[in-house]
């Protein structure tokens, strides 16, 4: 299980969160799969497979090439089989929002009843769909902030997680969170990363924030702001790498 994101302009962001999950291949997984948001028309696009990373990697086609806030997961399944459907990026009805999640989301059942008595359809047994869908729901109190019906649906979940999201609602950002489960963000110049573990940023940056348990974080191109999940602001010390790997 193990998570990677990018945000910036370089080329061929597709490519680099795959190669930088690669990274993190050593903690096991089952699945893997990928979402970027195109930076001109924006929409989302996902791609996912059961079994290696390879076999995700050999399927991308033109998607290899493409730019764009990019997300990327490994999955060790905990609910629902290992297959494509359940494998991760799970994305919401309008399919304009991509979630990824290591960890587990403890009161799914619940919130899954309620949100079929509110019209959503599912495509997989995972814990985690529940969540997108749930942020889809909590956007229509939420005035369509996509931040705030993240940081509402996240209040109302219990468990273990880190997440990222990506949206064509806002396509150079990659909001993240975490709590009971690592992420960490590696600082660039112009762009920006994510991760479960620092070897996966390293051939871009040495310049890392890990991250606590609660943090909310909103990343773009230029900027990275870590609250608490109430939205008050938290500092985190810059940790400079000074191994290799
Ligand atoms: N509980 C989620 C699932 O089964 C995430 C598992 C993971 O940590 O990869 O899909």
């Amino acid at each position: 299980c193990g998570i990677t994101g990018y945000v910036g302009g370089r080329e061929g962001s597709v490519r680099l969160v795959l190669d930088n999950l690669k990274r993190l291949e050593y903690r096991g997984y089952d699945s893997a799969g990928v979402a970027v948001v195109a930076p001109n028309s924006p929409t989302v696009t996902v791609l996912k497979k059961a079994g290696k990373l390879s076999n995700l990697m050999n399927s991308l086609g033109d998607l290899g090439a493409s730019s764009g806030a990019a997300i990327a997961h490994t999955r060790w399944a905990t609910h629902g089989r290992p297959n494509d459907g359940n494998a991760h990026p799970h994305t919401d009805c309008s399919g304009r929002i991509a979630l990824i999640h290591n960890g587990i989301i403890e009161n799914y059942l619940d919130l899954k009843e309620q949100l079929l008595a509110e019209g959503h359809t599912f495509s997989s047994d995972t814990d985690t769909e529940v969540l997108v869908h749930l942020v889809e729901e909590r956007l229509k109190t939420s005035n369509g902030s996509l931040e705030a019906a993240l940081r509402s649906a996240l209040a109302s979940v219990t468990g273990a997680y880190s997440i990222c999201v990506v949206s064509e609602m806002e396509p150079d950002v990659i909001y993240a969170a975490k709590t009971a489960s690592p992420l960490i963000i590696g600082l660039g110049e112009g762009e920006n990363f994510l991760a479960s573990d620092i070897p996966a940023v390293m051939e871009y940056t040495r310049r890392v924030l890990v991250l606590e348990d609660g943090d909310f974080v909103k990343i773009t191109p230029d900027q990275v702001t870590i609250t608490t999940l109430e939205g008050e602001l938290l500092q985190r010390d810059v940790f400079a790498v000074t191994w290799d790997v």
